[in-house]
């Protein structure tokens, strides 16, 4: 099973189920065109879809419109249930940087007939992940640059204080639902700026604090 390093340690944990939140940024819900949603979204990418720096994107062959979301990933270190919010960041260990990879396309049609998602964000290579930070080595998390660039052209530049819901709360209702074991990762949402990616594109999202993480694609 693939580990999860948080750099700068011998900490690492098994990585487990990767739950993502999903219009979490009010420019990026308003270019999608959806609706603020009164409760959150989640869905999931298994760990089976992660892939690390300097691996390669392949797009599959039933779409023609996978994009790129760059998202703050948080790492669980310690199993929890029904937490609250105000205890939530405690069973933080550390962030990274993570690529949101969806089939915007294939979404739109899942969508559309109210079909799951996972086909459109679950597949192999969805989910580009660096390795992680020490929790305790980032002093605001929800006070940190967040871009993306592709072939060194910025398409995503935002903060992370931008998030419609912050980190403690996301956590909380997630842990409301899900049982959160070492080595799960949550996805936090994207900003503004997805765009269409191509064969041979080279991306680098980079988080402030964080780090960054180059991938390419096939
Ligand atoms: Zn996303």
């Amino acid at each position: 099973m693939r580990q999860v390093r948080i750099i700068g340690t011998e900490e690492s944990f098994p990585l487990g189920k990767i739950v993502c939140v999903a219009r979490n940024y009010a420019e990026h819900i308003r270019e999608l065109g959806n609706e603020v949603p009164d409760r959150p979204v989640f869905f999931m990418k298994p760990a089976s879809s992660v892939i690390g720096a300097g691996e390669t994107i392949v797009i599959p062959a039933y779409s023609q419109d996978c994009q790129h979301e760059v998202e703050l990933a948080v790492l669980i270190g310690r199993s929890i249930k029904g937490v609250a919010a105000a205890e939530a960041l405690r069973a933080v260990a550390g962030y990274g940087v993570a690529i949101d990879l969806t089939l915007r396309d294939v979404q739109n049609e899942l969508k559309s007939k109210g079909l799951p998602w996972e086909i459109a964000k679950a597949f192999d290579t969805a989910c580009p992940l660096s390795d992680f930070v020490a929790a305790a080595t980032v002093r605001d998390p929800q006070n940190l640059s967040i871009s993306l660039q592709v072939n060194d052209v910025v398409r995503q530049d935002a903060s992370t204080a931008l998030m419609l819901r912050p980190l403690p709360e996301l956590i909380a209702a997630i842990s409301a639902i899900f049982t959160l074991e070492p080595g799960d990762i949550i996805l936090t949402g994207t900003p503004a700026g997805v765009s269409r990616l191509h064969s041979g594109d080279r991306v680098i999202a980079t988080i402030s604090e964080v780090g960054s993480l180059t991938v390419t694609v096939a």
